[in-house]
Formats: C-alpha cells, sequence, structure tokens
C-alpha cells in the first residue's frame, strides 16, 4: 500500500487469490502443522497417498500386478519382481508402488514422485 493521503492504493492492481505464509517450523512434521493451522486446512486419512506426485490426478481405484502395468512404464525389472502391487495414476498412467522404508511411495519414471 502506498503511503499517500487518502485511499490506500494497491501496490500490486491485481487481485492474488492466495495467502503467502512464512514457515518457521524446523522439521517436516512441525511445518506441516504449521501450514494446516495457518490456512485453517484439515487432513482426512482416507484422502493420503490418493493422488499423483506427478499430476495431481487421482489414482485408479484398484493397485494393478505387475503383469497389468502400462506397456511404457520404465519401472526397475527388480521392483516388478519384489513388489505384489502398484499403483497407477488414472490421468499420466505413472507407477507407484509401497517403500519398504518408512510409510511412503515411490515411482518409476524421474520426476519428483520418488520417495514421497
Ligand atoms: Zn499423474
Amino acid at each position: 500500500m502506498s503511503i499517500d493521503e487518502g485511499e490506500p492504493t494497491p501496490l500490486c492492481p491485481i487481485p492474488i487469490p492466495f495467502k503467502a505464509f512464512l514457515v518457521h517450523a524446523d522439521t517436516k512434521r512441525a511445518q506441516l502443522e504449521e501450514v494446516l493451522a495457518a490456512f485453517g486446512l484439515g487432513v482426512e486419512e482416507e484422502a493420503l497417498l490418493t493422488r499423483c506426485a506427478r499430476c495431481n490426478g487421482q489414482f485408479r481405484p484398484e493397485p494393478l500386478p505387475a503383469a497389468a502395468l502400462p506397456a511404457d512404464h520404465d519401472v526397475p525389472p527388480g521392483i516388478l519382481e519384489k513388489h505384489l502391487e502398484f499403483w497407477v495414476c488414472a490421468r499420466c498412467d505413472a507407477v507407484f508402488w509401497q517403500v519398504s522404508y518408512g510409510a511412503g511411495w515411490a515411482t518409476g519414471r524421474p520426476g519428483p514422485g520418488v520417495g514421497l
């Protein structure tokens, strides 16, 4: 806002449809809790890990065995042999599987979805 007399003038004429928030917490868990509280967001457990990390599309309703994966998947052979079920994004066909270390998912394609 300007400091001129009268009605304040916005510095940016375009309305910004989102809020910005500076996170202060150091750990991932504390950061998540801080952001959820700041924006008044709720998290439903049944909605966790239901969206593709690449495109935010929803997963197909049921996991698939390795033999039923899309033909162009690039899941490494060792992973195909090790896991019984894979979750596939209904929008972009990214393939995910549950990782054995901690709670999370990994994807066979390069990108931001590894180690969710
Ligand atoms: Zn996707």
